[in-house]
């Protein structure tokens, strides 16, 4: 509950909290606009399983009557590419997140799943089809294994263990008093930054989805850490689409396509090597001083 009723500071911070709570919580559902997500619910239809291609076909959408905050966004995500989301806060790359799991539908255009329409599909079952993992991780008053498990209900001890194992987050666990059963009060105040960061990419490898959505963390974590989320990262995102919004260079080198956003429009769209050799506002960015300040926030 900490989370909903703490002042929000901004708008960055509500959507953090938003998608915090899609991390694990039904709850969500208690906060957003029933208008909106019970529309259509009724005809929309659940997937089994996806594979992750993601298209937006001339997507525009604004928050408000007469404003546009994403204007003809098109791109293709083939299944298990990753896409960075690159540009100046306010460009509207959490837009773009949020039109994709659905918490705002799109004024016009198309965006699919494997090539179906992602309106006609409910909108529970498609973020089952989806993780987050963000700067700012949920976590509840419970055990370590609880918070795991929070990926997928149903799953083993053996089974949480392993996802603790593959996320990095294992060997820490396992030096805390009491473990995989130590309590979690007030949002993880016990553990390090680091440390929640590890739990989230555990609990997105126990979901086990076809889709991710990682907001780099810009908040300083100590190298050691550090280098293991990154590790805990790339296996996670192996074989699963991912969508990063990005700040760290090299996140952004390697991503498949670098989509940059700004002012709600697709400036520029292309692999590293592409846009630098375009010579446009990514390559200025880069070659200018740190793409690493400026690029992400
Ligand atoms: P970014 O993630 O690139 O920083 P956002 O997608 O958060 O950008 O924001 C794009 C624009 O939409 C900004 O001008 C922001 O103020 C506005 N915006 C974001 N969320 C909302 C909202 N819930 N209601 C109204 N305007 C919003």
């Amino acid at each position: 509950a900490r989370q909903f009723t703490r002042p929000l500071n901004d708008l960055a911070n509500q959507w953090n909290t938003l998608l915090s709570a899609i991390a694990g919580a039904e709850r969500v559902f208690e906060i957003m606009d029933e208008e909106v997500e019970n529309k259509d619910e009724g005809q929309a239809s659940k997937l089994d399983k996806i594979e992750g291609a993601v298209k937006f076909e001339d997507v525009s959408f604004g928050y408000d009557e007469g404003q546009t905050t994403l204007s003809d966004i098109s791109f293709e995500a083939k299944p298990g590419e990753t896409i960075a989301l690159v540009g100046p806060t306010g460009a509207g790359k959490t837009t773009l997140i949020q039109l994709l799991s659905r918490f705002y539908d799109a004024s016009s255009g198309r965006i699919t799943i494997d090539g179906r329409e992602i309106g006609s599909i409910q909108r529970e079952n498609l973020r089952s089809h989806m993780a987050f993992v963000l700067q700012d991780t949920f976590l509840f008053e419970g055990t370590i294994r609880e918070n795991i498990r929070y990926g997928r209900l149903d799953a083993t001890d053996e089974e949480i263990e392993e996802a603790a194992k593959l996320a990095n987050a294992h060997s820490f666990i396992v030096r805390l008093q009491g473990g995989y059963d130590k309590k979690l009060t007030n949002g993880g105040s016990g553990i390090s930054q680091g440390q929640k960061q590890l739990l989230a990419i555990a609990r997105a490898m126990l979901a086990d989805p076809a889709i991710l959505v990682l907001d780099e963390a810009t908040s300083s974590i100590d190298t050691v850490t550090e280098i293991k989320i990154q590790q805990g990262l790339q296996r996670l995102m192996k074989g699963r689409t991912s969508f990063v919004i990005a700040h760290r260079l090299n996140t952004i080198r390697q991503a498949d396509q670098i989509l940059v956003l700004k002012d709600g429009g697709l400036l520029e769209h292309g692999s590293h090597d592409e846009l630098l050799a375009q010579g446009g506002f990514y390559s200025g960015l880069y070659n200018g001083q740190g793409v690493q300040e400026e690029a992400g926030d």
